[in-house]
């Protein structure tokens, strides 16, 4: 947009989950439009969006330094905002005299919301504001099956959208040669305190991680190599599930962020297709969870509180009787959705007295269960953010069907704890193993962490390495007999099934 007297007028990009430089439409766009300015807004405040967990927040403050830099050397300085977007976004807008405001869109309920009122205020006020899409191969809107609803079956959704043209990555912009003029105050990164203080348990996260744009396309170019049929994404179909062996790519907290897009991970595995059939399309159907996880989100906003499947909402999973329950206190220090808990609704039927339940999930929490392989997980997550795909699984089936704690348990602590927590694919992945999600794991399929181990760590290389105390009288004896959890597990659900039956026939009749 331009101005009267044909000057171009300010442009502002308002960067949120796509913390990149490059394949970056709205920075493009806005670019193309004047002397550009961009903007982060740290939102706790916007209503129903979901505070930030511990991890999430040390990985925020580094990818935001990272961002920084990389806009300045396009000559875009970067504001940074605390506040509601919906405040904070014409604010800015204004204060730089802005005729243009981009952005990437969002799929989660409370993010389009936000977003759709700030996209009104700012027309209101005479400015041009426009979205675009780049977190997702394809829009939510676009995918749908036959009768206009989303899939809820992964196979046709990725046959479906596997099928189609995804654009080609768009190249990182040229700097700018005049910055705006006016550029508003902001706030100091620092004075936010993203960064854990007493204690800072973010040591063996940063030996771990670099966020940032140039550190996760590294980790990409490293995974797909070069065009032959030793590489990481060759050998991925034998070696991802293998928790003590580098045999994915960790890519999830860049793509989670938005350091690396999903079209450049696409293409980059497309380009494989040859030295690595087999690798590249296991690997880009891994992909496609994530998208059908984001899918799944855009179509049920509650997907972090509400079974998907209602019928497990009489499932008799343990949840605190106040939001605040133990499941709270030894947190990361991170900003907890406590609204949500036992907060919604009457708690489920409880059938493990609170004092075991609270031992239980504290003992799964801080890798004290007794059994190796989730143990492990759970410290790998706690030390450096980050939990193996097969290990997160294992681990999480235990405390929804040996321990019978509830899911949105086990994904609050994963929120809290993972530097990838992610509104759709936690929440997502979490309903898949306790069984109410979308096209989820069958409930009678119990994980055996034993058998799991013997399978996937048959050595105890990965064991090992995060639990020097094995083997010895230090570590703790099985917190639960497998079997008998696992007969009671199943007996709650066949009664459930019964009980739903029960009803659908009443209903019938
Ligand atoms: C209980 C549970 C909770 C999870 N929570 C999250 C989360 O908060 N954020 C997150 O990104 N992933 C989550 N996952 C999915 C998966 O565990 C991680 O994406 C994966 O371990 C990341 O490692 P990677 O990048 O090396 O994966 P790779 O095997 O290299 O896969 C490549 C990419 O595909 C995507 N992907 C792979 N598996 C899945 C999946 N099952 N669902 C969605 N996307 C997938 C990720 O973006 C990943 O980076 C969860 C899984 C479980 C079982």
């Amino acid at each position: 947009m331009t101005s009267t007297d044909s000057a171009p007028t300010p442009a502002l990009v308002w960067f949120r989950d796509d913390l990149r430089v490059r394949d970056n439409p709205a920075l493009r766009a806005a670019l193309a439009h004047g002397p550009t300015l961009a903007l982060y807004v740290l939102d706790e405040e916007s209503p129903g969006i979901r505070p930030l967990g511990g991890a999430a927040r040390w990985w925020l403050h580094h990818a935001l330094e990272d961002l920084r830099a990389s806009l300045g050397r396009l000559g875009v300085p970067l504001v940074l905002r605390r506040g509601p977007a919906g405040a904070v976004v014409p604010d800015v807008a204004a204060k730089a005299r802005a005729g243009y405001v981009a952005w990437n869109r969002r799929y989660g309920g409370p993010e389009r919301r936000a977003d759709t009122a700030v996209k009104s205020l700012l027309r209101r006020a005479g400015r041009e504001a426009e979205s675009f899409q780049a977190s997702l191969l394809h829009e939510p809107w676009d995918v749908v099956t036959q009768q206009g609803t989303g899939y809820k079956v992964f196979t046709p959704f990725w046959k479906e959208l596997s099928g189609r043209d995804h654009r080609h990555p768009l190249p990182i912009p040229r700097p700018q040669r005049e910055a705006p003029e006016t550029v508003p105050a902001g706030d100091d990164l620092d004075a936010w305190a993203l960064l854990p203080r007493d204690p800072d348990w973010s040591g063996p996260l940063a030996e771990a991680w670099t966020p940032g744009e140039e550190a996760g396309l590294a980790l990409l170019r490293d995974f797909v190599g070069p065009d032959t049929a030793d590489t990481a994404v060759a050998l991925y179909p034998d070696e991802r599930d293998l928790p003590d062996r580098a045999g994915t790519s960790r890519l999830s907290p860049y793509l989670r962020w938005g350091h690396v897009s999903p079209f450049q991970v696409w293409h980059a595995v497309a380009d494989r297709r040859r030295a690595a059939p087999e690798g590249s399309a296991v690997f880009a159907s891994e992909l496609g969870w994530r998208e059908f996880a984001w899918h799944t989100l855009y179509h049920h906003a509650d997907l972090a509180s509400e079974n998907l499947r209602r019928e497990f909402d009489a499932y008799p999973w343990w949840l605190p009787h106040t939001p605040r329950g133990g499941a709270h206190d030894a947190g990361r220090g991170g900003a907890h959705d406590a609204g949500r808990g036992g907060a919604h609704g009457a708690p489920p039927a409880v059938v493990l007295g609170d004092r075991e339940a609270n031992r239980l999930l504290d003992a799964w929490r801080r890798g004290r269960t007794g059994f190796p392989m989730v143990d492990a997980g759970q410290r790998e997550l706690w030390a450096t953010g980050w939990m193996h795909n097969r290990v997160r699984m294992v681990s999480a089936s235990l405390l929804v069907k040996n321990l019978g704690i509830h899911w949105r348990l086990g994904e609050r602590w994963f929120w809290d704890t993972l530097v990838d927590a992610d509104p759709a694919s936690n929440p997502f992945n979490w309903q898949w193993v306790a069984g109410s999600g979308a096209d989820a794991a069958p409930f009678f399929r119990v994980f055996n962490p034993r058998t799991q181990q013997k399978k996937f760590d048959p050595h105890g290389a990965y064991a090992r390495a995060w639990i020097p105390e094995l083997g010895t009288d230090e570590y703790p004896d099985e917190c639960v007999d497998l079997g008998e959890s696992r007969a009671e597990a199943l007996e709650a659900y066949r009664s459930l099934s019964e009980a739903q039956g029960r009803g659908q026939g009443r209903r019938r009749a």
